[in-house]
């Protein structure tokens, strides 16, 4: 069965009728037509959607010389179809592919690097070169020179070609097909072998942006907008940009400078906070500090903490074994309750002697050195229990 492939003729007709030459019914119902616009799947080119007469077309796939419709219900007629193609997303990607062609030759002609590989469908437009990126200076002029090219409204045009006379050409992409050849030529720019949807001139893709450049090992994928698409990026990075600057106050060109300025703020926001509460700590622990009991000449200091870090924790374990002599039992009451017990350096006590009455208790977890202990426990309830056993246990011990 063969299928003539109408959107060969012309690319931008979008409807059409076609005679049925096979149905096939089942969990995938599909029909082969004998001519049709809809573009299957193939050389990077997503396939079209649409409609043949009432049933949707879901997907279209190339089989050999047949094209295959695959439908969401096989249709009431079966004699001649009408079908019309999803023009927005056609056109979409004649522009995305056309613009693919002229940044693949101008990479070829200024950068001397071959496009190795194509990626498009409705979230991205990508090409792969071989080497490292491009320098931004070699972005730009890329960049301005394809849009000299579509300014020039350069026409685009296919011609079917034998393999011997395609073999003739200067081709940018060779062939890979035995049969004839379908070439498609930027007027003065470019000759690659394609089977695609094009538009008419290059003023049709109306402008490729750059937008990302990705290092994969050795080589470079350049992602890209053409068209509408670009269009609608602006929009999109308009939008942010405009919310940025409504935020903060100040207009598009001077937002990397409100934003230095807020990091700057937030910086010295942070030390003062950290000045702020190492000042506070070491108050709390002079105060802990001089109010504990001694055993013998070490004080065995036990506080909870609520503020809202967890860090004041180790915070306040730090400034109290500063003040020497001493052993700390800290607990910090946040929503999952954490715990610190901590040694001054000129206590000879080994705090892993603590740690089998530690893991006695089910609902605490933790462990630590012969001067730091710490962990967590399910309930303030729980940790201080635990503390309670442990006070007892270094009352009785420090004292002896
Ligand atoms: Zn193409």
């Amino acid at each position: 069965m063969i299928t003539r492939k109408l959107y060969w003729a012309d690319a931008y007709r979008r409807h059409f009728t076609a005679g049925v030459l096979h149905i096939a019914t089942g969990d995938h119902p599909h029909i082969i037509l004998n001519r049709s616009l809809f573009y299957p799947t193939g050389g990077g080119q997503p396939h079209d959607t649409g409609t043949l007469d009432e049933a949707r077309v879901l997907d279209v796939i190339a089989l050999d010389d047949a094209i295959l419709h695959i439908v969401d219900h096989l249709p009431a007629r079966s004699d001649d179809l009408h079908g019309r193609i999803d023009w927005q997303r056609r056109w979409d990607h004649m522009q995305q592919h056309s613009g693919q062609h002229l940044l693949s030759a101008v990479c070829e002609t200024h950068l001397q690097r071959p496009t190795i590989g194509f990626h498009l469908s409705e979230q991205s437009l990508t090409i792969d070169l071989p080497g490292p990126a491009p320098t931004e200076a070699e972005l730009a002029e890329i960049m301005a020179h394809t849009q000299a090219i579509i300014h020039e409204d350069r026409p685009i045009r296919s011609h079917i070609f034998s393999p011997q006379q395609a073999l003739a050409l200067d081709l940018r992409k060779t062939p890979d097909v035995h049969g004839p050849v379908r070439i498609v030529e930027i007027e003065g720019t470019d000759r690659c072998a394609c089977g695609g949807t094009h538009v008419r001139s290059t003023a049709a893709i109306g402008s490729i942006v750059i937008t990302k450049v990705e290092r994969r090992g050795d080589q470079t994928r350049l992602h890209f907008v053409c068209g509408n698409r670009a269009v609608d990026d602006h929009l999109r990075l308009l939008a942010v940009t405009q919310r940025l600057g409504d935020q903060l106050t100040t207009g598009l060109d001077a937002l990397p400078a409100a934003v230095a300025s807020l990091q700057s703020d937030l910086q010295q926001a942070q030390r003062s906070l950290r000045n702020a509460q190492n000042q506070l700590a070491q108050n709390t622990a002079v105060a802990l500090w001089s109010n504990a009991p001694r055993l013998q000449d070490i004080r065995l200091i036990r506080h909870a903490l609520d503020d809202a870090d967890p860090k004041s924790l180790g915070r306040l374990a730090g400034q109290l074994t500063a003040q020497g002599n001493c052993i700390a039992l800290l607990a910090w009451q946040g929503p999952r309750p954490r715990w610190m017990i901590a040694r001054s350096v000129d206590v000879a006590f080994d705090l892993t002697r603590l740690t089998p009455l530690i893991r006695a208790q089910q609902a605490v977890k933790g462990g630590g050195s012969a001067h730091t202990l710490q962990g967590g426990a399910s309930s303030s309830q729980t940790l201080q229990e635990l503390f309670d056993i442990l006070t007892q246990y270094l009352t009785e011990h420090l004292s002896a």
